[in-house]
């Protein structure tokens, strides 16, 4: 049976939830009055959410994980794949050991995830699944053809798995940060900062919560019928693209 009624508690799985874009959206789909579990290496979490611990590098312990919060909160109905690392550097630098770690834990992991969890998704006649991916899959990056790669893979994978499950009424969307404001960018030098601003339409860096909101969004059933998208949240950096 479809679920339609928009109060109703979700079973939802965030990865990288333990600061950051993903401690954003597990508070806000817990404050939404969804049951939220959190995976990272550290295994913090906000609160209201149930702390899990394992590296998406390492798909046993992700596995175990994912049993564990299936016993505690059910089926997963909503699965976010947000956690995300990168490694930059040119191309001619870059060593298979740097592509390896971002594409397994980028790509692959989102991949086996929405693997393991399509079936009883399929079962249920209902999900939503949502990657995050990047502004940057669709502009490329320089220094960043690792992650750019697993980004853009994101997509097709997203689209690719909205077309196999749409009839059994699982949504498959990406939300495409641009620039936020997290411990992934606070490395970069306020001049750096300053730049981007300015090539940013509307003229600053963007919060957690704003990609957050997104995920909201594409969870809820406002968007029940959206399904293969692409949610720029980048300020209009990424407009045309
Ligand atoms: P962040 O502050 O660096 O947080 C990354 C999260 O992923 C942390 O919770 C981290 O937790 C978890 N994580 C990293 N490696 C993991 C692993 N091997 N296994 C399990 N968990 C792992 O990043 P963020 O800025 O919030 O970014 C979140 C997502 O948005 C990423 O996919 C990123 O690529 C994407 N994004 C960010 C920006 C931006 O400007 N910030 C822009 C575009 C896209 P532990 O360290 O505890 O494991």
């Amino acid at each position: 049976m479809t679920k339609i009624d928009s109060t109703a508690s979700r079973s939802v799985l965030v990865t990288g939830a333990s600061r950051g874009i993903g401690w954003a959206i597990a508070t806000r789909l817990s404050q939404r009055g969804d049951r939220v579990a959190g995976l990272s290496r550290s295994g913090a979490a906000p609160d209201s959410v149930l702390p899990l611990t394992g590296d998406l590098a390492d798909w046993a312990a992700t596995e175990a994980a994912l049993a564990q919060a299936e016993a505690v909160l059910g089926p997963i109905e909503v699965l976010v794949c947000n956690a995300g690392v990168t490694r930059d550097g040119l191309i001619a630098r870059m060593a298979d050991q740097a592509w390896e770690e971002v594409l397994n834990v980028d790509l692959t992991a989102p991949f086996k995830l929405a693997r393991r969890l399509a079936r009883p998704m399929a079962r249920q006649r209902f999900g939503r699944i949502v990657f995050i991916s990047s502004v940057v899959a669709l502009l490329g990056s320089a220094g960043q053809t690792n992650y750019a790669a697993a980004k853009a893979g994101l997509i097709g994978l997203a689209r690719s798995l909205a077309r196999e499950l749409g009839g059994r009424g699982v949504t498959v969307n990406v939300v495409a940060p641009g620039f936020i404001s997290t411990d992934m960018t606070a490395v970069l030098e306020p001049d750096q900062i300053e730049a981007y601003a300015q090539r940013i339409p509307l003229g600053r860096l963007g919060r957690a919560e704003d990609v957050a909101g997104a995920v909201d969004f594409l969870t809820s059933d406002q968007a029940a019928y959206v399904t293969g998208a692409v949610l720029p949240v980048d300020g209009g950096l990424g407009m045309g693209h």
